[in-house]
């Protein structure tokens, strides 16, 4: 099967099509094996829940960096390592001041357009530990954590393999999420690629659970997805039906939703700058915010299925022959 507009991607002599070997051994490579292993290091109780600023985060962040090292996936060169620090200062707010913390960065150029940028992106610090219990966040965002990973691994086999993406790729991992989406605040007003050169954000915030709603099924909340760009909705449809044909599910994208979770993660600042973005979602479950959101009640295999849902659109983001359209508003 191939994708909208396919025929374009063989004319270079190689086929970047879902169904050519560059897409397939890629897609493959994302394996629930690596997602556990990761998972249960980054929520791993010696994080201490990750909260922004934190030893605990700090050394998240580290084994992160030690991950994309042995990818071989370096760091934006304008940025000169893979931090982004984001000061204390800017996360001043009613509720008092946090630790100066950092977003973690990790690139790889783009060989036909490097100038067009995608973003892959998920929070990586969590609530930390209160009154010596540690709220792991295996689900809230360890699971987009990891799958932010696994993607930029696969990206990086590809390009080794000869198929590199056309357009560039940034993995984000954004810090202060819980406090105030703070670290994707403070990215999308001091971006390392401009924003007007900013493709889409593709972003992941608790991929790995289900919530009562839809338990036992094969499903994601996607979010936001045609609010700035149609044609985004329409690649993720392609995306799911070319991977899992799992059930996407648009319920949070009524404006009238109590809930209101278009405004409530990080990609929700670059729409604000009117970059298009899409949200992948679980919902609100049971072990959301408790300590009880631990690594051993993920859905591996669900997991998996989500983050190739999210590379493949992200394959076709990075090779279509043209960049996509911004044809909406950021507003309900
Ligand atoms: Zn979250």
């Amino acid at each position: 099967m191939q994708s909208c507009g396919s025929t374009a991607y063989v004319a270079g002599g190689k086929d970047y099509s879902v169904s050519g070997k560059g897409f397939k051994n890629a897609y493959k490579s994302i394996s629930v094996d690596d997602l556990k292993k990761n998972l249960y290091i980054i929520a791993g109780d010696n994080m201490e829940g990750r909260d922004t600023g934190s030893a605990g985060q700090k050394k998240a962040g580290e084994y992160m960096i030690s991950q994309y090292k042995s990818y071989g996936i370096s760091y934006p060169a304008a940025l000169g390592s893979y931090y982004q620090k984001v000061p204390s200062e800017f996360m001043k707010s009613r509720k008092g001041t946090l630790p100066d913390s950092e977003n973690i960065l990790a690139y790889i150029e783009g060989s036909e357009k490097p100038n067009e940028v995608l973003v892959v992106s998920a929070h990586y610090d969590h609530i930390g530990t209160k009154n010596g219990v540690v709220y792991n966040g295996a689900d809230d965002d360890g699971s987009g954590t990891v799958a932010v990973m696994e993607i930029a691994e696969a990206f990086q086999k590809a390009k080794k393999a000869g198929y590199g993406p056309k357009r560039s790729i940034l993995f984000l991992h954004v810090t202060g999420e819980e406090h105030g989406l703070w670290g994707s605040d403070y990215y999308t007003q001091n971006p390392v690629f401009p924003l007007e050169n900013t493709v889409a954000d593709l972003n992941i915030d608790m991929i790995g659970r289900d919530d009562a709603e839809n338990r036992g099924k094969q499903y994601v909340y996607v979010i936001g997805s045609e609010m700035l760009s149609t044609e985004l909705k329409k690649i993720n449809e392609q995306a799911n039906k070319d991977s899992h044909n799992l059930i996407l599910n648009y319920k949070y994208d009524d404006p009238n939703d109590p809930d209101r979770l278009y405004y409530r993660s990080d990609h929700y600042n670059f729409a604000k700058h009117n970059v298009p973005i899409a949200f992948y979602f679980d919902g609100i479950h049971e072990d959301y915010h408790k300590p009880s959101d631990t690594p051993d009640k993920i859905d591996y295999p669900l997991l998996q299925k989500r983050t190739q849902l999210v590379f493949t659109t992200a394959w076709e983001l990075a090779n279509r022959p043209e960049r996509i359209i911004v044809d909406g508003k950021n507003t309900r």
